[in-house]
């Protein structure tokens, strides 16, 4: 038993939508959380980084971020500034997770490997959900984790899968408890993916420029960076969003709606 802490951190609403069209699912005023995590010994570790107004998916979409919802300002209301922080876990790297990640240019960014190598193979229009110009320049920061990971005495990486090909949640030993930050392990890529009718992948991917998607020209440097890691060997569990329930006390999901912000889990 641990005593670290976790703080949701609301990070603004995005929705992704077409006009005049009843046959694309809502996505409506989504909540998105990332979580700042205070170990027991006093260090503040970051799980995702959020979306960018500026890049949400499919023509009429928008975002709202406060100021004081703004990632650098609710550090501060900790006293932490970006620069402190050595640790930032990415549940995955879509683009609503993983948009702010310059933000954090002194930490080590925990990723499985199976998401990097997941990219050399998406599934179909996968490629309208990340968004490598927002962290491929940071790779160098990138470790690579394959399978689960104790991350710290109490606090493990455990990997999922299915939600994107190297999905993992994060597991906190709290005095009150176990806690699972479940990222979008909820959402399996059937369930999301084929909601949407053919025709309107391609205007989806209309509103801006490739450099809002996966691009194959990455393909390349994505073998070579594989290549070259020091890859964390972890140990191999395939967790579900079942699994994870029944080893926690709590499960908390990215775009809950029914998370208070700011409000200590401890
Ligand atoms: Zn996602």
């Amino acid at each position: 038993m641990h005593s670290h802490k976790v703080f949701p951190l609301l990070t603004g609403y995005f929705t992704v939508a077409f006009k005049n069209s009843g046959k694309f699912p809502k996505v409506e005023n989504i909540p998105s959380f990332i979580f700042l995590i205070i170990t027991e010994e006093g260090e503040p570790i970051i799980v995702d980084s959020s979306f960018d107004l500026n890049h949400i998916p499919a023509p009429d979409s928008k975002g709202v971020r406060s100021k004081e919802q703004e990632i650098v300002e609710l550090l501060k209301g900790f006293n932490i500034a970006p620069s402190d922080i050595g640790k930032v876990i990415q549940t995955h790297l879509h683009w609503d997770h993983a948009a702010n990640l310059s933000l954090f240019s002194k930490a080590r960014i925990y990723v499985q490997l199976d998401e990097i190598k997941g990219l050399l193979n998406l599934r179909k229009y996968e490629e309208t959900s990340f968004c490598p110009d927002h962290w491929f320049f940071m790779k160098d920061n990138f470790v690579l984790v394959d399978g689960d990971y104790e991350l710290l005495p109490g606090i493990e990486l455990l990997k999922t899968g299915g939600h994107t090909a190297g999905h993992q949640a994060v597991k906190i030993s709290c005095a009150s408890g176990d806690v699972v930050l479940l990222g979008d392990s909820p959402f399996t890529y059937e369930w999301l993916w084929t909601l949407i009718p053919e025709d309107y992948w391609e205007l989806y991917k209309k509103i801006a420029d490739e450099s809002f998607f996966w691009i194959p020209k990455y393909s390349d440097k994505i073998k070579d960076w594989i290549f070259m890691a020091d890859i964390i060997q972890g140990s191999e569990k395939n967790h579900t969003v079942e699994t994870l329930a029944k080893m926690s006390s709590r499960c908390i999901f990215s775009h809950a709606t029914d998370l208070e912000p700011l409000k200590a889990i401890s």
